[in-house]
């Protein structure tokens, strides 16, 4: 990670936290809304990750790109066509390698508090147990937590994977859930959200393998 006037540069396995951590050093600001974001930056880009109002396509300048045939591309902001929790980069076989941030001088205390203002509402909204991350996309104008705690699916439980009871939008692993339990819990949830509202639930985890 390194930064040079307004500028962040980050390697895209660079963890998230490390990168904020170095803008509020620097007294960059921009970086903010991440706190209590895991992962790292190529899958905080690719995810166009957000939280508290912005996302990263508020912070990224332009990215290098690995292509299959081994030859490095550059692409600007606005050619990595973001959406919510969307970019090109889900769709192209590209591998993301560096990522330049566009950040801009702020106080670091000032940095500091709002970022602990984050992770304090955090702590008292979503889960401690393991968990990864809101399950399903917020619908246009609703909140898929909402919709799922409306359907009086709280607390449900499938083997040891649990719709959590501080947030509707989050499957914790109780102890020993497996991956088979969490996905009948997500069917479930789609499936009753949408006979109870009509309402298709989008999800935000990536599913990756098969039985
Ligand atoms: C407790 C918790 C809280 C969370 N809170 C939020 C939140 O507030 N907001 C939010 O948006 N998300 C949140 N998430 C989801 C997740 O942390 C973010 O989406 C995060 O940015 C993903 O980063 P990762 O490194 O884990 O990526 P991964 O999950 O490993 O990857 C995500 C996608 O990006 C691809 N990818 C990763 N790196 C590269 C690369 N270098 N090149 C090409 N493709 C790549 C992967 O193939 C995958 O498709 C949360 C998750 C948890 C567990």
């Amino acid at each position: 990670v390194l930064t040079a006037g307004n500028e962040i540069i980050a390697e895209a396995g660079a963890k998230l936290a490390r990168v904020a951590a170095a803008a509020r050093e620097a007294g960059l600001g921009g970086f903010e809304f991440t706190a209590g974001i895991p992962g790292t930056v190529g899958g905080a880009v690719v995810m166009n990750a957000g939280a508290n109002g912005a996302s990263m396509s508020r912070l990224v300048r332009d990215v290098l790109l690995l292509d299959c045939q081994g030859d490095y591309h550059w692409k600007t902001n606005k050619e990595l066509h973001f959406g919510y929790r969307s970019s090109v980069l889900q769709k192209e076989p590209l591998i993301l390698v560096e990522v330049s941030f566009s950040c801009f001088p702020r106080d670091r205390s000032e940095i500091g508090k709002e970022m602990e203002h984050y992770t304090g509402r955090r702590r008292l909204t979503q889960p401690l147990r393991p968990n990864a991350g809101s399950v399903f996309k917020n619908p246009p104008g609703d909140s898929a937590g909402r919709l799922i705690e409306a359907a009086g699916l709280k607390g449900l439980r499938i083997g040891d994977a649990q719709i959590s009871t501080l947030h509707a939008n989050f499957i914790v692993n109780l102890g020993a859930a497996t991956s088979r339990d969490v996905l009948a819990l997500i069917e479930k949830a789609g499936e009753t959200v949408f006979s109870r509202f009509g309402v298709r639930l989008e999800p935000e985890v990536k599913i990756i393998g098969d039985d």
